[in-house]
């Protein structure tokens, strides 16, 4: 799943292609996955041209000249595909945007969970869910003692509260495995029984884990957008049964569902 350093590499990304460029063409092959009449779509965006892109949470916002903006929540498997037309088309491709660069926008879902909305500027509230989003992991309005202070009106494992969009939008498993790994913090713990020194440590290492990841995918998607996550530096997360680079003792996995969570028994505490 992409989180709030992979989309920010994306908007990056996106950023130096598409401003000013056209739509020559909108294609919508899987309209399910595009939260508006596939007629209506095609007749906002073709002949539009792209603004700028910004993100909020896990939300992609991409600008356009009309005043709309295409918001893209890819959920568990969606990808952004910027290519030449000539490139054989992916499985799953949801939808096609022929562009005066000569390039192809696509969007790919294998998981077909990913939704994509078109809505006027001003309009994001009208996403379900969007408007009960928290602030962005890295809003400069979530201080720590903001963050302190909003995580004390949650209760539960600190794991799931982190990947909790409504206290704050952009951590998904992977960075929530990675961040508890930074503040050693065990995954499990109940919130209530954290210290205020370890909530600092947990806002912090959010802090350093963004920091540290995010030029390194900004690295690997400087040429083209990837086809999967960049996932090679982690520390923490799916690396069960290598050894923790802190203390050498053994990292562990655990399979809930279809979600791997991964931590130091002996570091985490
Ligand atoms: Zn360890």
């Amino acid at each position: 799943m992409p989180e709030l350093p992979d989309l920010e590499a994306t908007r990056s990304f996106l950023n130096k292609q598409l401003p000013g460029v056209r739509i020559d063409q909108a294609q919508v092959l899987i309209p399910f996955v595009i939260r508006v009449p596939k007629e209506d779509f095609v007749a906002t965006m073709e002949g539009n041209a792209f603004g700028d892109t910004s993100r909020q949470g896990k939300y992609l916002l991409i600008r356009l000249e009309s005043g709309h903006v295409l918001a893209i929540n890819s959920m568990l498997a969606g990808r952004l595909q910027y290519c030449p037309p000539s490139e054989k088309r992916r499985a799953k491709t949801c939808m096609v945007l022929s562009l005066s660069s000569g390039h192809d926008l696509r969007y790919v879902d294998l998981r077909l969970m990913g939704k994509i909305y078109l809505v006027r500027e001003g309009g994001l509230a009208e996403i379900p869910q969007f408007a009960e989003m928290g602030p962005d992991a890295l809003s400069p309005e979530l201080t720590e003692q903001v963050f302190a202070e909003r995580l004390r009106r949650h209760n539960g494992q600190i794991k799931n509260i982190l990947t909790n969009q409504r206290f704050i939008a952009g951590i998904g498993n992977a960075y929530s495995d990675e961040i508890l790994f930074v503040a050693k913090i065990n995954p499990f713990r109940k919130r209530s029984t954290l210290s205020d020194d370890e909530v600092r440590r947990l806002y912090r290492s959010m802090h350093d884990v963004f920091a540290w990841a995010g030029p390194l995918i900004e690295e690997a998607t400087k040429d083209e957008l990837p086809l999967e996550e960049v996932r090679y530096f982690m520390r923490v997360h799916r690396r069960g049964g290598e050894p923790c680079q802190v203390c050498g003792n053994r990292i562990t996995d655990i399979t809930a569902g279809s979600r791997v969570m991964s931590f130091c028994r002996h570091c985490q505490t």
